[in-house]
């Protein structure tokens, strides 16, 4: 007998799907610029220049890229990661309908959380919101497994730490590439996430139409 549904875990994409990636937008691109600019006593325009003139040298494919701390002491800022990632906490907003979307794929699924973030990020997204009891485990590619982007092997990785196949993960993210080609890549269902507010998240041009959602709800719906 073939069993239709034989899914076992949900992973979900943290910035961008349960939480706009505004956040981490103004954590990096406003708060930092702004400490530096206070520090060197320049304006807050030249100072994000600065500041993400950095950030591009080094480029996204480095893990040090996505490490605040590391940031900080190469800025010479005093300020404590922390203090930085409370300062901006209001800019946590969570996808609509998320709460009764998780509630009723909780009671089915075991869910997770598989972000490129790094883990001072992810929890203070989850506990801001209070979403972090949905889920079972959370995952930080850059902090836990040292990897910094969600390719095929972060989602292997995924399969081997929660001890199922991938034919039983669900995968939802924003990123057309990290949250959808490289899950399905290996067998793994995916979805990409859409919110209606473009500001939501920072993927926009792909031309995915297959398997897109735009709240959780619905996918509770499809599943
Ligand atoms: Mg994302």
């Amino acid at each position: 007998m073939m069993m239709r549904n034989h899914k076992k875990v949900i992973s979900f994409d943290l910035d961008g799907t349960l939480v706009s990636a505004k956040y981490g937008d103004m954590v990096w691109n406003h708060g930092i610029p702004e400490e530096y600019a206070k520090k060197y006593s320049i304006s807050f325009d030249e100072a994000k220049e600065k500041v993400i003139n950095e950030y591009k040298t080094m480029g996204d494919s480095h893990i040090l890229w996505y490490d605040i701390t590391y940031w900080l002491d190469r800025f010479g800022l005093s300020i404590d990661a922390r203090e930085l990632l409370d300062r901006y906490e209001s800019y946590i907003v969570t996808a609509d309908k998320i709460k009764e979307g998780l509630e009723g794929l909780k009671k089915r699924y075991n869910l997770i959380v598989a972000s490129n973030a790094a883990r001072i990020f992810v929890e203070k997204e989850l506990e801001y919101t209070g979403l972090m009891p949905f889920f079972q485990n959370v995952i930080s590619a850059t902090t836990d497994f040292g990897i910094v982007k969600k390719g095929e092997d972060f989602y292997k990785k995924i399969c081997l730490e929660m001890n199922v196949r991938p034919e039983e993960v669900i995968h939802i993210g924003d990123h057309p590439v990290f949250d959808y080609k490289a899950p399905l890549s290996i067998g793994i269902e995916a979805y990409l996430f859409r919110s209606h507010d473009p500001e939501f998240s920072l993927n926009h041009d792909e031309d995915i139409k297959d398997r897109v959602i735009y709240n959780l709800k619905e996918l509770t719906e499809i599943l």
